[in-house]
């Protein structure tokens, strides 16, 4: 399976690239290789963009009711999970993720493509209020060729919920996933036409961001373009955007999520456990991890003792292993970075409370120990940088509106917890909080009907919820001269 994987998916089949480049790939779990993957370029991208547009232009795809159009979507969902097994340790191959996280993501990648299958279908347009001499409607239409590019965090789910918006509303699409993860949403594509989507209608490139991901961003007849990643790469899609065609941008970026904890919260326990999994949970590489606490200091110490106990339970294990939690991060370079940031923060005086070491060297894998880190100012690199690993950096305050100012001291607002059980101080709190999502007192964020997407640097547009056609759709005024 994992061999036949290794090629551009372009209008309905693996197809031989026009290149003769290929990249060279490591699984994190032990460090051995995996089949190299076509590395395309120009020309392939060209051929891909191509296929979209002629689906476009000639299948019936946009033409079809949206009922018809969810029929293929949810015949996709079901296929997805009736494949959840291969796809899940596609997932855990390619970037580490214990096998039970994997096939979670399956199962909430097939439930993204069976909601946005049935949204589409309850998406009305309006009648303008107009006098009894005209007619006007405000329709939704496609955009055209849409590119989705995407990180290697979340190899499937990522790719899901911009495809799943953009197929359900007639687009065509050309996706480049990360290369350091594409396995899945390789397969994903074959499913598609297995369940009945035209050719041309869901392309996938393989290849590099450099190469492949710029051809796209920089082309002439993509006409939208939504990109998950880092911040730095999200400025440049929009660059590029704005040196090709102007093609609509929609960006899912970076964050440095804070976890406020007011004196009054009560079950420092509940703290701690839901803390761990919101920045150990995927081995820390989470957009939106809370990966600082700012914690007033009266209960700073009763909290980290908490944090230290239950980072034993998040000890990395082969993410193969049924009851593993934790796996390695996702490639070396990620783990230098991540090392990097353990030596920076003890330089910049962070202490380390627990973790703070590389582990299980000699499995050839690349695992890092869940890792706290106190005596952290909000200056230093550790709590302002994105280190995108399994790092808290703990922050301490000593009263409502320094935590608040902390907390909104950052250049990113992707997401962020209060921890509070007065409900007065959690209104405010998360009124005043700019993020795109706050939780109050912790606990699951991802849900397809709710909005995703950041303030600030964290980017614009929203993926999941209804608000995401807005990224994939545009409006039309229909305006009949009934005189
Ligand atoms: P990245 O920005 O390095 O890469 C993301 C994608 O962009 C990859 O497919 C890559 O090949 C491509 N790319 C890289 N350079 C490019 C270029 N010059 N032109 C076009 N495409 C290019 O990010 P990553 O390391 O894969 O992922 C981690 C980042 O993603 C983190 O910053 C994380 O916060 C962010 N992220 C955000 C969300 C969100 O919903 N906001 C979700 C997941 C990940």
């Amino acid at each position: 399976m994992i061999a036949r994987l290794n090629r551009p998916y372009i209008d309905g089949a693996f197809v031989d690239p026009q290149t003769d480049d290929t990249f060279a790939r490591v699984t994190p779990v032990n460090g051995q290789a995996l089949p190299s993957i076509a590395s395309c370029g120009d020309a392939d991208v060209d051929r891909a963009v191509a296929s979209a547009r002629k689906a476009f232009e000639t299948s019936d795809w946009r033409r079809r009711s949206p009922r018809e159009r969810k029929r293929v979507l949810q015949r996709l969902s079901v296929l997805m999970l009736e494949n959840k097994d291969e796809m899940a340790a596609l997932l855990t191959a390619d970037m580490g993720k214990p096998i039970a996280s994997a096939t979670w993501e399956v199962e909430f990648s097939a439930e993204v493509f069976e909601w946005f299958g049935e949204a589409v279908d309850h998406l009305f347009g309006d009648v303008a209020p107009l006098g009894h001499d005209a007619h006007a409607t405000i329709t939704r239409e496609p955009i055209g060729v849409a590119a989705a590019v995407t990180p290697w965090n979340f190899p499937l789910l990522m790719p899901s919920v911009k495809l799943a918006p953009a197929l359900a509303s007639g687009n065509t699409v050309v996706l480049k996933p990360a290369e350091q993860s594409p396995l899945a949403a390789l397969r994903l594509a074959e499913l598609a036409t297995e369940a009945g989507l035209p050719d041309g209608v869901l392309n996938v490139v393989t290849g590099l961001g450099e190469t492949a991901g710029k051809a796209l961003a920089l082309h002439m007849d993509v006409d939208a373009i939504g990109f998950t990643g880092s911040t730095s790469v999200g400025r440049l899609i929009m660059k590029y955007a704005a040196e090709s065609n102007l093609k609509k941008v929609s960006l899912e970026l970076g964050g440095k999520s804070p976890s406020l904890v007011l004196a009054d919260a009560a079950d420092h326990e509940m703290v701690a456990v839901k803390t761990a999994e919101a920045i150990f949970g995927n081995t820390g590489q989470m957009c939106d991890s809370s990966s600082r606490m700012v914690v007033h200091e009266s209960i700073a110490d009763s909290v980290i003792e908490h944090l230290n106990t239950v980072a034993g339970r998040w000890q990395p294990l082969d993410p193969f292993d049924p009851t593993a939690v934790m796996g390695p991060v996702v490639d070396k370079s990620q783990y230098d970075r991540v090392l990097g940031y353990l030596d920076v923060g003890r330089e910049e005086g962070a202490q380390v409370t627990v973790g703070g070491n590389a582990t299980m060297v000699d499995t050839g894998g690349f695992y890092i120990e869940p890792t706290v880190l106190r005596n952290v100012t909000n200056d230093m690199r550790v709590a302002r940088e994105e280190i995108f690993g399994p790092v808290l950096s703990v922050i301490t305050f000593s009263d409502d509106e320094e935590g608040l100012r902390i907390a909104n001291d950052t250049n990113y607002g992707l997401a962020a917890t209060v921890w509070t059980n007065d409900i007065r101080k959690a209104h405010r709190m998360a009124r005043e909080i700019r993020a795109g999502a706050v939780l109050v007192n912790g606990d699951e964020l991802f849900d397809v009907t709710l909005p995703h997407g950041g303030f600030k640097e964290s980017g614009m547009g929203r993926d999941y919820s209804h608000y995401a056609f807005d990224n994939w759709t545009q409006l039309k005024a229909t305006y009949i001269n009934l005189a």
